[in-house]
């Protein structure tokens, strides 16, 4: 399995389409998903190319664990969770479906189940949700 640099990440990283970006660092980029299952649902990828864990670099899966856990401490503080879930998925038959590597950070509540996947949230709900989380990186 080779990586894809067309992939849909890849082209976020260059800027090539849009993305509500929420933090980033030298080695890793956080910005919402387009179809939350969570208010407060994003992704952590690296800014360097792998199509997942299984062929990630301990650089890599280093990096990208440390903004997700610092962007877990700030979905939870911007949304009042109570806890946090994280997904990964690797490979189609694992789940996978955009082929660069990036963790799931979901704000969980007591009694609010996930929303099915696959709807796309609207965008005004997106960049209201991704500021509460830039104003709990920034406090
Ligand atoms: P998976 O590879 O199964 O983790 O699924 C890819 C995830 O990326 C899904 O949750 C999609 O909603 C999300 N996604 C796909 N395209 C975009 C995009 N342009 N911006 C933000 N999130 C996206």
């Amino acid at each position: 399995m080779t990586y894809d640099s067309d992939n849909i990440f890849a082209k976020i990283l260059r800027g090539e389409i849009p993305s509500t970006r929420v933090y980033e660092d030298d080695d890793t980029l956080a910005f919402m998903d387009i179809m939350s299952r969570a208010d407060g649902h994003l992704l952590v990828i690296p800014k360097t190319p792998c199509r997942n864990m299984l062929d990630a670099s301990p650089e890599q899966m280093t990096a990208v664990m440390c903004t997700v856990q610092k962007l877990s401490h700030a979905v939870m503080k911007a949304f009042g969770a109570e806890g946090v879930t994280l997904q990964q998925f690797n490979e189609a038959v694992g789940g996978q479906e955009v082929f660069h590597l990036h963790v799931h950070v979901l704000p969980r509540h007591e009694g609010v189940s996930l929303r099915p996947p696959g709807k796309m949230e609207e965008r005004d709900i997106i960049e209201a949700n991704a500021e509460k989380i830039r104003a709990a990186l920034s406090a």
